[in-house]
C-alpha cells in the first residue's frame, strides 16, 4: 500500500507475480490495517467496489460484487441437493456464506469453523452488510478452529461443506491438500455435496487442476461451475463441486425452479438457469478439468 502522504493512498493486490500482473484499488478511507495472529487484514473504501476487505494482499470480499460469489458458493450446492438440514461453512470469515446459507429456512444447522476470530470481529464491525445479521441466526454454531483440524476423524455429518477458503497461500494452504478432502468427504451425508473455491481458472489453473484432480480420487462426481466476479480479474472464477450424487449433477432447471421458488426469497445473480449454464464450460477450462 503506498502511504498517501504525496496523493491518493493504493492498494495493490499482486495477482500473478511472474506473468507480471497486479491490480491497485484507491483506497479513499483506510478502517483497519493491522496483522492478526493468522494474516495481514486491511479493510478499506474504494469507490467502485465500496468497502473492501483483503487478507495478505489479497481481495477477499468487497461491498458490491460479495452478492455473486456468496449467492453461487451457497445457492447451487444447497438448491442442486434439495433437502439440506445440516450445512458446514469452512472459512467463511466475513459471513456472507452464512447470510445466503441463512435465508434457507429448512436448514436446521450451520457450523460454520473460522480459523481466525479477527475476520469476523472485524467483519461484523466494519463490513456489517455482508452478514446482514447471521451471526445472531440461533442454528448457528460458530468455531473458531482450523477448518482442516475440524474435519479430521469421526464427528458430525452435514448435507453440503462449502469450502470459503483464501487462495492456498498461508493458513488456507492445507484447505487445498487432498487430506483435507478425504476428511472433509467422510464428513458428508449420503448424497451430500462440496464445493469448493478455485480461483479464476484463466490465471490460477493449478489450482483448479489441484483440486479436481483430489476430486476425481474421492467423488463419482466432480467438477466446476463458474461465476464472474468483477475483483477476481482474469475471467470467471470456478468453483470445484464433488458428490457421489449422480442426481445432484443431473438436476434440470424446473426441479431448480421450483425449489427456489420453494425457498421464497430473491437474489442478485442466482437464478435457475444460471445455475444450469455455470457448468457449461469454455474449451479452456474443460481441458483443466479434463486433463486433472
Ligand atoms: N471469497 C474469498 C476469496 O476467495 O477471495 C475468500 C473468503 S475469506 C472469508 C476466507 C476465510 O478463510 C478467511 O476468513 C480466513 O481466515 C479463512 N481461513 C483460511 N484458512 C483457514 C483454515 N485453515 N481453517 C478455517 N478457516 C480458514
Amino acid at each position: 500500500m503506498t502511504d498517501g502522504k504525496n496523493g491518493p493512498r493504493w492498494v495493490t493486490e499482486t495477482l500473478h507475480e511472474e506473468g507480471g500482473l497486479r491490480t491497485s484499488y484507491r483506497a479513499d478511507r483506510v478502517l483497519f490495517e493491522e496483522g492478526t495472529e493468522h494474516q495481514h487484514l486491511v479493510i478499506f473504501d474504494n469507490p467502485t467496489f465500496g468497502r473492501m476487505m483483503t487478507l495478505d494482499g489479497a481481495t477477499q470480499v468487497t461491498e458490491r460484487d460479495e452478492f455473486v460469489y456468496h449467492e453461487m458458493m451457497t445457492h447451487v450446492p444447497v438448491l442442486a441437493h434439495g433437502n439440506v438440514k445440516k450445512l458446514l461453512i469452512i472459512g467463511g470469515g466475513d459471513g456472507g456464506i452464512l447470510r445466503e446459507a441463512a435465508r434457507h429456512k429448512g436448514i436446521e444447522k450451520i457450523t460454520m469453523v473460522e480459523i481466525d476470530p479477527a475476520v469476523t470481529d472485524f467483519s461484523k464491525s466494519h463490513l456489517p452488510m455482508i452478514s446482514a445479521g447471521a451471526f445472531g441466526d440461533p442454528r448457528l454454531e460458530l468455531v473458531f478452529a482450523d477448518g482442516s483440524k475440524f474435519v479430521e476423524g469421526e464427528g458430525e455429518t452435514y448435507d453440503v461443506i462449502i469450502v470459503d477458503s483464501t487462495d492456498p497461500v498461508g493458513p488456507g494452504a492445507v484447505l487445498f491438500e487432498e487430506s483435507f478432502y478425504r476428511n472433509a468427504r467422510g464428513r458428508l451425508t449420503e448424497g451430500g455435496i462440496m464445493v469448493t473455491q478455485n480461483g479464476v481458472p484463466f490465471l490460477q489453473p493449478a489450482e483448479l487442476a489441484s483440486t479436481i484432480s483430489k476430486f476425481h480420487r474421492l467423488f463419482k462426481v466432480c467438477s466446476c461451475y463458474l461465476a464472474t466476479i468483477p475483483t477476481y480479474v482474469g475471467g470467471p472464477m470456478a468453483m470445484g463441486i464433488g458428490t457421489d450424487d449422480e442426481f445432484a449433477k443431473a438436476v434440470t432447471v424446473e426441479a431448480l425452479e421450483h425449489r427456489f421458488a420453494a425457498a421464497g426469497f430473491k437474489t442478485r445473480y442466482y437464478t435457475p438457469e444460471v445455475h444450469k449454464a455455470a457448468f457449461a464450460l469454455p474449451a479452456y477450462v474443460r481441458e483443466i478439468v479434463d486433463a486433472a
